[in-house]
């Protein structure tokens, strides 16, 4: 089973005729809501990879419908605390008619969870079950240091990059996932390479060139060139690739093996628009032909 350490975000969508500027009150033409979060979208990939996921975070009274949401996606969501007196995140997203958008994020009640609440949900895991976190959340190094002492095995998404918050896990991963971008920063900010972390298996995903598998152990490294698809919208790519990775590990197979499942479904994810609401099932991903 996977035990998801995750953001719960409202993405609220507005169509604006250009981006506000200081002081400009403007209409918006239309407003949607959609699930999203980096942590939300990675406990639905891994749910629609079926794994068994069971989310760890919280929202506000004003993000039931998220919780049900990830509930009906097949997520147990008994470890999402709903607080009385804090606000879902969210993220307030205006897009102008050339499609360029300006983004507010507001974290709410993702940083406002609470160390008993992760203590409780991961004295429920087995040994060998696998521990995620991002870093769009707070507890990370609690919930890091306890799932490494309870036998887990302890996956990070360095997403949206932090040094600080990468650092105090680090003595603590068996597995990093991070972007070319972040891969960067990370060298750039703490001197560390990349290819020589004291972390087991590290990858690093390369958008349309694939990605790369550093396994420090064996002291190998082994590139996947990507599937050749048509992109439509990349947003959740890399959220949809880690959730399926972590599903297949932790459903037994072997990492390079997870990886190759993986990139398909990120493959397949670019094809569409949205984020949450339209990543693949395992069926689909197995039949679209990757
Ligand atoms: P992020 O969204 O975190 O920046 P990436 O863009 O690196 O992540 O994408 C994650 C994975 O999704 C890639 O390693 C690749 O397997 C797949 N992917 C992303 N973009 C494309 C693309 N344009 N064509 C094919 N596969 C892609």
């Amino acid at each position: 089973a996977i035990y998801n350490l995750g953001s719960i975000n409202a993405d609220l969508f507005y169509q604006v005729p250009h981006l506000p500027g200081p002081g400009e009150t403007l209409a918006a033409k239309s407003m949607t809501r959609g699930l999203g979060g980096k942590g939300a979208n990675m406990s639905v990939a891994a749910a629609r990879a079926a794994a068994l996921v069971s989310h760890i975070g919280a929202v506000g009274s004003d993000g039931t419908w998220a919780r049900q949401r990830l509930l009906e996606y097949g997520v147990d969501t008994r470890h999402i605390a709903v607080m009385d007196q804090q606000s879902t995140g969210h993220a307030v997203i205006n897009v102008d008619e050339d499609g360029e958008n300006a983004i507010v994020l507001f974290p709410g009640a993702n940083a406002e969870i609470t160390e008993s609440a992760v203590g409780q949900a991961l004295s429920e895991s087995a040994n060998g079950d696998t521990l995620l976190i991002q870093n769009e959340t707070n507890q990370q190094a609690y919930a890091a240091k306890m799932g490494k002492e309870l036998g887990m095995y302890v996956a990070y998404a360095a997403a949206p990059f932090d040094a600080a918050s990468v650092q105090a896990v680090l003595p603590y991963l068996d597995f990093l996932i991070l972007n070319e971008v972040e891969a960067a920063q990370l060298t750039e900010e703490t001197g560390l390479a990349v290819d020589n972390l004291p972390v087991a298996d590290v990858v690093i995903t390369l958008g349309a060139k694939g990605c790369r598998w550093i396994n420090s152990i064996e002291k190998t490294s082994q590139d996947f060139p990507a599937h050749k698809v048509d992109v439509v919208d990349t947003t959740g790519a890399g959220d949809t690739f880690t959730g399926y990775l972590l599903a297949g590990r932790d459903r037994g197979m072997p990492i390079a093996q997870a990886i190759g499942l993986a990139m398909k479904a990120g493959a397949l994810m670019v094809t569409r628009e949205g984020t949450a609401d339209v990543i693949p099932d395992l069926k689909e991903v197995q039949e679209s032909g990757l």
